[in-house]
């Protein structure tokens, strides 16, 4: 009695056992694919206000500047953008990024559409990473290239100084190689100061040639560390793409 009661336990418990581990594994393997893959920094979900208007609102912005009916707003992202914010703590930049459409401040932009600015990623000043909407999703960051570029704001640069911090270098660096693993079709690393510099190439997608806004961020010596730091990716810039022979000008 006492046997069959013990081999009654003893097949309990080993149930129990394997009925833990099916729950739990898969918990304890996510733990440690997170920690192997970690390297100090992760991504925050911080998301912006994104409705089915906003979404809207997209689609007729990719198809008034880039003549493209699309069926909803993913992209295959190929240019990473990097900027600096011109605003000067996270909570405000958030703020700017969260509205759905754009207000009075800049009728340099109202005029080619009511969708507002946004953008994939926000590092703020210690290095912490903010992703306010989905990788994949159109973000309007950068005139001509949106529809295959991934941005990345640092805050920071207030009236065009260049005061990003040297944790925001190693985040950015931290952010390119995460999205160049992630997504494989990225080869071009730019800061937005350069985006001018791919009209007239294939990359370049706007149809208005008249719709430009001069742009310094984020800075040449924030690039340059960046760009150190991910070298061995050999991601291209715009000597590059300008000497890529069907684009030589
Ligand atoms: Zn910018």
């Amino acid at each position: 009695m006492y046997k069959r009661y013990s081999s009654i336990v003893q097949l309990k418990s080993r149930e129990i056992f394997f009925l833990a581990l099916k729950f739990v594994g898969p918990v304890l393997l996510f733990s440690l694919i997170s920690v192997s893959c970690g390297t100090g920094e992760k991504i925050i979900d911080s998301p912006i206000s994104f409705s089915a208007n906003r979404i809207e609102l997209t689609k007729e912005y990719i198809h008034q500047h880039y003549g493209i009916t699309p069926k909803d707003i993913s992209i295959v992202p190929k240019i990473i953008v990097l900027h600096w914010t011109a605003i000067g703590t996270y909570d405000s930049t958030f703020a700017v990024f969260n509205k759905e459409t754009l207000e009075g401040s800049r009728p340099e932009l109202a005029s080619a559409g009511q969708l507002n600015v946004s953008i994939q990623f926000v590092v703020d000043r210690d290095g912490t990473i903010h992703r306010l909407m989905p990788e994949t999703w159109m973000a309007r960051h950068c005139i001509g290239l949106n529809y295959e570029s991934i941005g990345v704001e640092n805050v920071g640069g207030v009236n065009d100084k260049d005061d990003l911090t040297a944790a925001q270098v190693k985040s950015d660096i931290y952010l390119v190689r995460y999205l160049v693993k992630k997504y494989p079709t990225i080869e071009y690393l730019i800061g937005h100061m350069e985006y001018m510099d791919f009209e007239g190439t294939p990359l370049w997608l706007e149809k208005d040639p008249n719709y430009h806004t001069m742009k310094y961020d984020p800075g040449e010596r924030f690039m340059e560390a960046v760009r150190e730091g991910v070298k061995d990716l050999h991601l291209k810039g715009v000597t590059q793409i300008l000497n890529e022979p069907t684009n030589l000008k």
